[in-house]
């Protein structure tokens, strides 16, 4: 039975709560999941709980935001990492880096949208929650500005827009070597996705192989069939394992749970790296 290794909860910027992700996928007849919340380990404890009690296998995971040339790059971590130094260190680094941001963003949108208030985004974002872009688009939403995310991102928030502010995040090949030395197992997310694909060339991929890269998600919905046999080359050349995942967010993005999936034969040697201690509420 296949698992999911990319989804995201309430503890970043998920719609569903950690133990409903794993309910979802339960439903959806999957073996096992990760919770990969961006920059945070938040919600693996209760996510481990829901899955013990429902048989399935819960791999630790986050979604590490990174830099690369300038490019935001995002780095699945697998394995028990978050709590390790001294990623456990970077990684609150960035979500304090990303409630700077998201408070600049919001008096740029002022301008826009005077009826936007920081304490309705803030009331969003509670303590241990990443704050991210979607808690800004349900904020927008609420106040009648947008009908949804999907319209928030396209008008408001894209990256290319006058109220987009960046954050702080670590380098990517650092962040491989933190995942690696941390005894977890690095793949890099959507890596064909239209921010990342840019500078994610063959060379660099090599090098971050040579760094000890485990995977890379190729089945992704962000990834035409093209770009997945691109990727699909790039791994047979450099040995890397290959996933796929939904990066579901709940209701907050189109992703369903389930829609791409990755054999227990590929999760197995994933996760050979790290060792039989990173998998949670195993029942068999
Ligand atoms: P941020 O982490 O603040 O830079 O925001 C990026 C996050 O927003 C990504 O993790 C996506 O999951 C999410 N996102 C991007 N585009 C959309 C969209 N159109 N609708 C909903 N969520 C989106
Ligand atoms: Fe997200
Ligand atoms: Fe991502
Ligand atoms: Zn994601």
């Amino acid at each position: 039975m296949p698992y999911d290794l990319h989804t995201h909860s309430t503890a970043s910027d998920g719609t569903t709560s950690p133990a409903d992700v794993v309910r979802e996928a339960a439903a959806a007849g999957l073996a096992g999941l990760a919770l990969t919340d961006h920059d945070t380990g938040a919600g693996l404890v209760a996510a481990a709980a829901a899955a013990e009690e429902l048989g399935l296998v819960l791999v630790p995971g986050v979604e590490i935001s990174t830099g690369h040339r300038g490019r935001s790059v995002h780095l699945l971590g697998y394995g028990e990492v978050t709590g390790t130094a001294p990623l456990a260190d970077v990684l609150a680094g960035t979500v304090r880096s990303r409630l700077e941001r998201l408070r600049l963003i919001v008096t740029r949108l002022q301008t826009v949208v005077p009826g936007l208030l920081l304490g309705d985004v803030l009331a969003r974002v509670p303590e241990g929650v990443t704050p991210g872009r979607p808690h800004v688009a349900d904020a927008l939403v609420a106040v009648g500005a947008v009908p949804d995310r999907d319209e928030a991102f396209r008008e408001l928030l894209a990256e290319d827009s006058p109220y987009y502010v960046g954050y702080r995040a670590p380098q990517l090949l650092d962040t491989v070597r933190m995942v690696v030395a941390a005894g977890g197992a690095a793949v890099l997310a959507h890596p064909g996705s239209r921010s990342a694909g840019d500078v994610l060339d063959a060379d660099t991929v090599a090098q971050l192989a040579a760094a000890g890269l485990a995977g890379l998600e190729v089945d992704h919905r962000d990834h035409d069939d093209a770009t997945r046999r691109r990727l699909r080359g790039l791994a047979d050349d450099l040995d890397l394992l290959v996933t796929g995942s939904s990066d579901f967010h709940g209701a907050g993005k189109q992703n369903k749970i389930a829609e791409h999936t990755t054999g227990e034969d590929v999760v197995e040697r994933l996760l050979a790296r790290p060792g039989p201690a990173v998998l949670l509420g195993r029942t068999s």
